[in-house]
């Protein structure tokens, strides 16, 4: 087992900020993940889950406890029929599991390619980008459950899927150690967002998950700023859901407000009101800023402390809030979100 003392969680984490982590552990299996638990519990530590670091914001003040790093490695597949399933290690690189399916012509996965981070992280906020949600494929999710110590395999219904939402997000005893996925050979591509239509009007190859996979990762390439160069956790708030109602009103002021029906209501772009009713692309303070591409992504300078990162978040918010009544909610989490 690898244990390192006094990690930096600015290295771990993709906004690249926050304090030391006490202890981290690289877990590459379950045994040790056991390990690792039983670590925390001899220190009387707290324990914690990372993947990638791309989705989370660490504080400043660091965190006294132990930091689960997965790294999880395999990917095995299970043919039946025109659906196969693939089963990846948490530790997989999410990126990696798209290309293998596109590698081996399984459609379901490929609008997704191109998001940061593990296997394992991808059904805690059950990732979603260019018209699909990973819970439209996910079989079961296989988590050992650290209050019990028994591995148990949580079916696709008893994920609790919602948007960016699931029961792992709110259950942080349970970690993730494999996932399923059930994929299909039979064509049935999803190109009718519009980024992707317009990939289609100008002609571009989307006659493949791979060619689907590539023109994705070409579009997000403009949406999202380098990793290697800016702190980023990509999006950092959900689009809002607000009534129909809500909605009718917001249009008689600014206009036509782009929509999107969803379950409970009707889905708005968050970018459209940071840009066009608030004007806030490419706002900036101190060394945090919204991304002149896409106003939905929050930049963090180098020197970037979490503290300044949060006070902007909230400042948005408030701007949000205070122009248009819609109460917004943040996609990033706070690391960690509950001791255990
Ligand atoms: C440039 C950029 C673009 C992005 N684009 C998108 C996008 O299009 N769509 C989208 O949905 N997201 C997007 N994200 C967010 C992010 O990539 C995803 O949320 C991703 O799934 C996070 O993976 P991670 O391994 O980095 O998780 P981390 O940030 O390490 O962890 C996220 C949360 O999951 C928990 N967790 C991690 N691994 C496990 C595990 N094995 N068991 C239990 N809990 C675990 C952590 O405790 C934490 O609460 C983007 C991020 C960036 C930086």
């Amino acid at each position: 087992m690898s244990i390192r003392e006094n990690v930096p969680l600015r290295d771990l984490t993709t906004l690249r900020a926050g304090g030391a982590a006490r202890y981290v552990i690289e877990c590459n299996d379950e045994a040790s993940v056991r390990e690792a638990l039983a670590f925390a519990q001899e220190k009387h530590l707290p324990f914690a889950v990372l993947g990638q670091g791309s989705n989370v914001l660490a504080s400043d003040s660091g965190y006294e406890g132990v930091v689960l790093r997965m790294q999880i490695q395999g990917i095995v597949s299970e043919e039946e029929g025109d659906l196969v399933t693939l089963v990846a290690g948490s530790g997989v690189s999410w990126d990696a599991l798209v290309t293998e399916a596109a590698q081996l012509g399984l459609w379901g996965i490929e609008n997704l390619a191109g998001i940061p981070g593990t296997v394992g992280a991808a059904p805690v906020q059950n990732i979603g980008a260019y018209g699909a949600e990973i819970k439209e494929t996910v079989a079961w999710v296989e988590v050992l459950n650290s209050k019990t110590g028994n591995i148990e395999r949580i079916q696709n219904a008893d994920c609790g899927f919602g948007y960016r939402d699931s029961r792992f997000k709110h259950e942080p005893w349970l970690v993730i150690l494999r996932v399923a996925f059930t994929l299909s050979k039979t064509a049935s591509p999803r190109i009718g967002y519009s980024d992707l239509a317009a990939c289609k009007e100008r002609g571009e190859d989307l006659s493949s998950p791979a060619a689907i996979g590539e023109a994705v990762r070409k579009v997000r390439s403009k949406k999202f700023p380098d990793l290697s160069v800016s702190g980023t956790a990509g999006s950092f708030f959900k689009n809002p859901i607000v009534s129909s109602e809500k909605h009718a009103e917001l249009a008689k002021r600014y206009g036509a407000v782009p929509s999107f029906p969803v379950e409970g209501g009707v889905k708005i772009p968050l970018a459209f009101i940071l840009d066009r009713v608030l004007g806030l692309k490419g706002f900036a303070e101190g060394n945090v800023s919204l991304f002149g591409n896409q106003p939905l992504v929050l930049v963090a300078e180098e020197n970037a402390t979490a503290e300044e990162i949060d006070l902007f978040a909230t400042a948005i918010a408030n701007k949000v809030h205070e122009e248009t009544g819609i109460k917004i909610e943040r996609e990033v989490r706070h690391f960690p979100t509950k001791s255990l």
